[in-house]
């Protein structure tokens, strides 16, 4: 069981003047965040208690913001420095002395006019029945802001959204990022396994047969590499914005398209009384054998958001999840357990060379996944 926290992503339907009034306010904790970053770098005080000493008053004065707006700004930069010292203290921008590092630490962080901002409930508030919010700017509070979300975004909100929200900024849109805590829901004592296959012709199988095909998918990305290579020649702005832009939308496609996926699965799984046996995603890497290593990262990366959407959707759902050791699923047979390169004759055709059984390979996969999650879960629940 673990606790789960997901995001729920709502646009903003500003009016012009509502727009102006956002546009406004990012500018302004965004140039007091600068502010403040300067002289934390200026001083090397990084603290939040100290930051907030030394410039709360004077950024509220000077960019207008509000009590908590000040504060937030002032959290979000000493957050930023948090980071960036983690990530210096870890390694990951080489030993000290490397270009890469002195570029990082040579001068302030700095915020840009646009980046998001964290809103809480003093400034920020939902009425979520009629789809509006209430919003802290710069030009005073603005009240109802509309915005959209699907019947099932509105049943989350309502039911568990908590804490903070982000106001975002992103190709010409608005939006906010609400988090949403949910309860746990005790596990259900699986009756039996349903094994997910992942792959790339098939995104996921089940060991019952149900294949979500990727050919939609693949579609969307083969597109964009095609973009890709006819735009890489020209180092322009704008084809660098186009190329950024269909990015997002390739990630928006490809996340819910998973989303889709883990909702049917898990549907599958509570509906059968079953639980869910998931390869050890640690090893994807070796499976996922293509010549080009962006399309291994891009398809390991998939799988794990795959991964740990059917995690939480399981979880709220009260169904039990295990990862099993992924090893020759796919050469051995899930009938008599025979292991054989030679059972494999083709992506799509499993055939056994011991016993006969023949299935599609992906199914024959997902099968063995399934029974490894049937010995898995009777070795760590055998106490
Ligand atoms: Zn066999």
């Amino acid at each position: 069981m673990f606790d789960v926290k997901l995001v729920v992503q709502v646009r903003l339907l500003p009016t012009p003047e509502q727009a102006a009034a956002l546009e406004a306010t990012l500018r302004a904790v965004n140039a007091a965040a600068c502010h403040v970053s300067a002289q934390a770098y200026d001083q090397q005080t990084f603290r939040n208690y100290d930051l907030r000493k030394h410039t709360y008053t004077r950024i509220k004065d000077r960019y207008g913001l509000a009590a908590q707006a000040a504060q937030h700004v002032i959290k979000k930069v000493a957050d930023a420095y948090a980071t960036l010292h983690a990530t210096l203290r870890a390694g990951n921008l080489g030993q000290p002395g490397s270009p890469r590092r002195i570029r990082a630490t040579s001068k302030p962080i700095t915020f840009r006019p646009d980046a998001a901002q964290p809103y809480d409930d003093r400034c920020l508030s939902w009425q979520i029945d009629v789809r509006t919010v209430s919003i802290w700017t710069v030009a005073g509070r603005v009240r109802n802001m509309a915005f959209t979300a699907s019947p099932e975004q509105i049943t989350m909100l309502s039911a568990h959204r908590k804490g903070e929200s982000d106001l975002l900024f992103r190709d010409g849109m608005w939006f906010l990022i609400a988090t949403c805590d949910l309860p746990d829901r005790p596990v259900t004592v699986p009756d039996g396994f349903l094994g997910v296959d992942l792959g790339i012709v098939n995104i996921a199988t089940t060991s019952t047969g149900s294949r979500h095909c990727g050919k939609a998918l693949n579609a969307v990305r083969h597109r964009r590499r095609e973009l890709r290579r006819r735009l890489q020649a020209k180092q322009t702005k704008s084809a660098k914005r186009l190329l950024k832009k269909r990015r997002r939308a390739e990630a928006r496609f490809a996340a819910n398209t998973n989303h889709v996926i883990a909702k049917q699965i898990v549907t599958e799984a509570e509906r059968t009384g079953r639980g869910i046996a998931l390869e050890d995603l640690r090893g994807i890497r070796d499976r996922v054998r293509l010549r080009k290593p962006q399309r291994v990262t891009l398809h390991s990366w998939s799988f794990h958001q795959l991964g740990s959407f059917l995690g939480y959707k399981a979880a709220r759902a009260g169904v039990a999840v295990i990862h099993v050791d992924p090893a020759f699923t796919s050469q051995q047979c899930s009938s008599c357990g025979h292991v054989d390169r030679r059972n494999r004759l083709d992506q799509a055709s499993f055939s056994c060379t011991s016993c006969g059984f023949a299935e599609h390979a992906d199914v024959n996969a997902a099968r063995n996944i399934a029974s490894r999650g049937v010995a898995g879960w009777a070795v760590s629940h055998a106490a």
